[in-house]
């Protein structure tokens, strides 16, 4: 294996405890194992979703989607929970199907992937970065940066995703494709000062749209004191990754403040109130709730006073109120990391490996596992669950003699 993160390991067990004969190593350029994993989920690993229906969990892959569905049909999050229990690790779910250890520590993964690691006498060799990869007929050199060359017969990639192409050159030199990396899961920085009032209001759901393009989410968004953030905008920034970035993140996007309600039903609905009670004030009895500071900003932003009445609001008014609360759109310049979560979109090219086996249709006997592959998931624990996924069916069929 190359690569002690996640993927690594969990190939590297799969494929020593199927066959007890084969001597498996993990090559890791850096001095630690598994740091991700240490500190995802802000520490407490959110190591899958409780979605266990294959079609409905590939949806959650921006890239990907195709070729997990299969995938997931051989091992899934179910698999995943077993896994990790059957090894001393009790898991729980949370209200949104976020997967946890219930020590809220991530140390009880790494444990229990180096405790299966050491039973099935998979050895780690740490400080020794893969920089090419030879094939000779029947055997791979896997030369190292110190100079150092190991023979292998069989060889998982698993090293993760790299921020640049050019990390990926040793793989290009094989005949692989590799699809530039760009940042995936990050949120949006917005330029106005009258939001920056609102930042610590979350709204759930809202209907999010990267205008120009037919990416749209829905979800709970969060204002924050750069602009949004929250499961809605961190599934939009996954989805329209490549197209953002092309845009150098400079980018409009719309926001319905209520989502599902239709133009015409919400005009109706307004008229009647502002026919029946002419001198009340709008505020009171609207047919929907918002927070305060968030309502009065949209009337602001429709040129309605605060304490106005319906008799003063004019049918003008009205109307940017209604565009203000169903298409309200923002001018994006940037984009903040998000720091609980984040992954490289990009990586090796997707028709380069039989997802069947994981093995590169280009080098017979090289495999490939975890975000080294062009694919990556949205928020929620689906990124660990590819790395669980595919290291299973790499391990699987390199344990293959
Ligand atoms: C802050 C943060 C929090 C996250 N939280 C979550 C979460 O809670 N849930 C979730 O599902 N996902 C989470 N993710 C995403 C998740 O961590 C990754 O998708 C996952 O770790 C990928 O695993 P991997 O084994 O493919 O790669 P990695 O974990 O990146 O491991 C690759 C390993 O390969 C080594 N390597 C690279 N190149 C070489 C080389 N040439 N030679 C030798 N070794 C090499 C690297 O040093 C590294 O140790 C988070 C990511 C971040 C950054």
């Amino acid at each position: 294996m190359i690569g002690a993160g996640a993927a690594g390991y969990f190939s590297a067990i799969t494929c020593a405890e199927m066959n007890a004969e084969n001597e498996v190593f993990i090559i890791e350029k850096t001095g630690k194992t598994l740091q991700k994993v240490s500190i995802s989920g802000g520490g407490r690993c959110n190591v899958t979703n409780a979605c266990f229906e294959p079609k409905a969990l590939s949806l959650n892959y921006p890239r990907g989607e195709k070729e997990l569905k299969s995938a997931f049909s051989r091992f899934q999050p179910k698999d995943t929970m077993q896994w990790f229990e059957e090894r001393g690790v009790p898991l729980k779910i949370e209200p949104d199907n976020r997967v946890f250890p219930q020590s809220n520590n991530s140390q009880s993964i790494i444990n229990a992937l180096e405790r299966a690691a050491q039973r099935a006498g998979v050895q780690v060799l740490l400080n020794s970065s893969v920089v090419s990869i030879v094939k000779h007929q029947g055997h791979f050199e896997i030369k190292l940066s110190s100079n150092n060359s190991i023979i292998a017969h069989k060889i998982i990639v698993a090293s993760g995703g790299s921020p640049k192409a050019s990390g990926l050159d040793w793989l290009k030199e094989l005949g692989h494709e590799i699809i530039s990396p760009v940042p995936s899961l990050f949120t949006f920085n917005i330029k106005d000062e009258a939001l920056r009032s609102l930042s610590g209001i979350s709204m759930d759901p809202v209907q999010l749209k990267i205008v120009g393009t037919k990416i749209e989410t829905v979800g709970s968004i969060l204002i924050t004191h750069w602009g949004f953030s929250g499961p809605a905008v961190l599934k939009s920034s996954a989805f329209a990754a490549r197209i953002l970035a092309e845009k150098t993140y400079c980018f409009e996007l719309e926001i319905k403040w209520l989502s599902g309600k239709s133009e015409d039903a919400l005009r109706q609905e307004l008229m009647n109130l502002k026919a029946a009670n002419p001198s009340r004030q709008m505020q009171t009895g609207l047919p929907f709730q918002l927070p305060k500071r968030l309502l009065n900003y949209l009337l602001y932003k429709s040129g309605i006073e605060e304490n106005a009445s319906w008799q003063e609001v004019s049918k003008e008014a009205l109307n940017r109120f209604i565009v203000s609360l169903l298409y309200d759109r923002y001018w994006a310049e940037g984009k903040t990391t998000f720091k609980d979560e984040f992954v490289t979109s990009g990586g090796v090219a997707r028709p380069d490996i039989n997802f069947k086996t994981m093995e590169s249709k280009k080098v017979k006997g090289l495999y490939f596992a975890g975000e080294v592959i062009d694919i990556d998931g949205v928020t929620g624990g689906f990124n660990f669950q590819a790395a669980w996924t595919t290291g299973f069916i790499a391990g699987s069929a390199a344990a293959a003699i």
